[in-house]
C-alpha cells in the first residue's frame, strides 16, 4: 500500500449504533492500525428528517468505551474539518454544478405527483418506473429544454433535483477487497438525486465528495452499501477523482432462522444488540456496558464475527488483532450470531481480571443485598467462584450463602439427608468445637481424618454437611466455605438443618 492509509466511519446519527455498525468501526480501526493509517469519525446528517438528538453523542461514547475511538472528528484533530456533514453544507452545490457542466448530472423538475403518476401508469401496464435512461429525456429534465429555459425556472423558485446521468450499455467490473470481482450493468441502475433545491446533497454526493476531501483511501462498510457502489464509483469518474478501495463486510445473521440481527432478536433471546443502553420514551433498550461485558471482549467477539487470522486462536487483545487483521481475509457469507459464545467470551475477560478488580466491582451488588462487606474477605471469596461466572452479576447467587444462611434446602439435595444424618451432624459438630486452627486447609485434614478412623463413608457426612451450610449440592470447595463464614456460623448452620431436615 502505497499511499497513506486513511479510513473512516460515517454513522448517520438516526438511533443508536446497532452492533452491526460497531463491527463496521472496529474493522476499519483495525485496518487502520495495521497500516499505520488513520480512522476517522464522519457524522452523515444530511437528511435532517431522520436525525435523532443524543444519537451522535452515543455514537462517541459507544466507540470511547470499546477503546476504538477516532483520531479525528468532531472536536478532536479536525485536519480536514468539519466532521458533521450538516456543517459542511455549503461545499455541495459546488460540485453538484460541476457534474451539470460537464453534462454528467442534470436537473429534474418532476414533481412528486408527477412522478407518482408515471409509477402508476407504469404498473398498470406491468412495468416498474425506473427514472433512468429510458425515460429521462421523456420527462421535466434539463436534458430537453434549453439552457436558458432552465435558468430561467430555477431562478423562479421551481422546485428541482439533480440527478446522476447514468452511463449507458456498460458493464462496470470492479473490485472489491472481500469479495473480488463484482459485476453491474448500468442499464439497471437508476439516475440517483445527488442534490435537492433546499440546498442539501443527498448521501451519495456528499459521502463521495468527502471521501475525496478528506483523503480516504478504503471504504470499509456493510453489505447493505454493495449496491450503492457503482454509482459511488462512476461518481469518481464524472469528477476525474481516482476512487478509494472498496471492501463490504458480510451481515451478521439472526442466531437463529435466516436475514439480518436485529434488535427483536436481541429482546426475544435476552442479549444487547446495542453497545451501550438507549433510553427514549418508548422504552429502554440493553447495551452492553450496562450487561456487564467487558469492552475487551465485545472487540474480541465481534472481531471474530465474518474474520479470522486461519488459525483456531480465539482470544485477541486489541494490539494483537490490529497485527493480525487482514481485510482479504473477511468472509464473504453472513456471520451467525452466537448469543452463547457471546458470553463466553466475557467469561474469559472476568477470570484474567484481578480478584481485588472483581471484589470492587462486586461491592455495589454487596452493599444492595445490605452485606456489611468489612466483614469479609470479598477478593478471596471471588477469587474461589469466578470460574463459574459469566459476568459481575452472576457473582450474588455464587455466593449468597456465603453472607446468609440458606432459608431452604434443596429438595433433590435433600434425599441424601437420611435417619443416620443426625447423629453424623451432631459429631461433625463436636468434631469441628475442638479444632483451634480455623483455615480450610486444617479444617479438612481434621474432618478427613476423623471420618477414617470411624470408617465413615464421605459421601454420609460431605453431601449433608454442604447442604446445610449451602443449601444445595453447590459452591465452592466445602472447607473454604467453612473457614469464611466461620466455626460458629459453621456450627449454627448444621444445627439448624438439623432441626429443619
Ligand atoms: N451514512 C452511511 C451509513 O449510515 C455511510 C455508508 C458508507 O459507509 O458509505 O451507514
Amino acid at each position: 500500500m502505497s499511499k497513506q492509509v486513511r479510513v473512516r466511519f460515517a454513522p448517520s446519527p438516526t438511533g443508536p449504533l446497532h452492533i452491526g455498525g460497531v463491527r463496521t468501526a472496529l474493522f476499519n480501526y483495525l485496518f487502520a492500525k495495521k497500516h499505520n493509517g488513520v480512522f476517522y469519525l464522519r457524522i452523515e446528517d444530511t437528511d435532517q428528517t431522520r436525525f435523532v438528538p443524543g444519537a451522535e453523542a452515543y455514537i462517541m461514547e459507544a466507540l470511547e468505551w470499546l477503546g476504538i475511538a477516532p483520531e479525528e472528528t468532531v472536536g478532536k484533530n479536525e485536519k480536514f474539518g468539519p466532521y458533521r456533514q450538516s456543517e459542511r453544507k455549503h461545499l455541495y452545490q459546488q460540485y453538484a454544478d460541476q457534474l451539470i457542466n460537464s453534462g454528467w448530472a442534470y436537473y429534474a423538475f418532476d414533481t412528486p405527483e408527477a412522478l407518482d403518476a408515471h409509477r402508476k401508469q407504469h404498473e398498470a401496464e406491468g412495468k416498474t418506473f425506473i427514472y433512468n435512461y429510458h425515460n429521462r429525456e421523456k420527462l421535466d429534465t434539463s436534458l430537453v429544454i434549453s439552457a436558458e429555459e432552465t435558468a430561467k425556472r430555477i431562478a423562479n423558485g421551481e422546485h428541482y433535483v439533480i440527478r446522476f446521468k447514468t452511463p449507458v450499455d456498460e458493464t462496470l467490473h470492479l473490485k472489491d477487497i472481500i469479495r473480488g470481482d463484482v459485476k453491474f450493468e448500468t442499464n439497471l441502475l437508476d439516475d440517483k438525486v445527488l442534490f435537492k433545491s433546499d440546498g442539501m446533497p443527498t448521501y451519495h454526493l456528499a459521502n463521495i465528495v468527502d471521501d475525496h476531501l478528506m483523503e480516504t483511501s478504503h471504504v470499509i462498510r456493510g453489505e447493505e452499501w454493495l449496491p450503492s457502489m457503482p454509482l459511488h464509483v462512476l461518481l469518481y469518474r464524472a469528477f476525474n477523482w481516482e476512487a478509494p478501495e472498496f471492501a463490504h463486510l458480510p451481515l451478521i445473521l439472526k442466531p437463529i432462522g435466516n436475514g439480518k440481527l436485529s434488535k427483536r432478536d436481541g429482546d426475544k433471546m435476552g442479549f444487547p444488540v446495542f453497545p451501550l443502553e438507549w433510553k427514549t420514551e418508548e422504552g429502554v433498550s440493553s447495551g452492553y456496558r450496562e450487561k456487564g461485558f467487558f469492552p475487551e471482549a465485545v472487540v474480541n467477539f465481534l472481531a471474530l464475527l465474518g474474520w479470522n487470522d486461519g488459525t483456531d486462536k480465539e482470544i485477541y487483545s486489541l494490539e494483537e488483532l490490529a497485527a493480525s487483521f487482514d481485510l482479504s481475509r473477511v468472509h464473504k457469507a453472513g456471520a451467525k450470531f452466537d448469543p452463547e459464545k457471546n458470553k463466553w467470551f466475557n467469561h474469559q475477560y472476568l477470570i484474567k481480571q484481578n480478584d481485588a478488580d472483581l471484589a470492587k466491582d462486586f461491592t455495589p451488588i454487596l452493599e444492595e443485598k445490605g452485606v456489611d462487606i468489612s466483614k469479609y474477605d470479598i477478593t478471596r471469596i471471588v477469587s474461589l467462584i469466578k470460574e463459574r461466572a459469566n459476568f459481575v452479576s452472576d457473582f450474588w447467587d455464587l455466593t449468597d450463602f456465603f453472607f446468609q444462611a440458606p432459608t431452604s434446602y434443596d429438595e433433590k439435595a435433600s434425599k441424601n439427608w437420611n435417619s443416620a444424618t443426625p447423629a453424623l451432624m451432631q459429631e461433625l459438630i463436636s468434631t469441628l468445637e475442638y479444632i483451634d486452627g480455623f483455615d480450610s486447609a486444617n479444617i479438612e485434614a481434621i474432618v478427613k481424618d476423623w471420618l477414617t478412623k470411624n470408617e465413615i463413608g464421605m459421601g454420609k457426612v460431605m453431601q449433608p454437611f454442604r447442604l446445610s451450610l449451602v443449601g444445595a449440592l453447590k459452591g465452592p470447595h466445602l472447607f473454604d466455605i467453612v473457614e469464611i463464614i466461620g466455626k460458629e456460623e459453621t456450627i449454627s448452620r448444621i444445627q439448624k438443618a438439623i432441626s429443619t431436615l
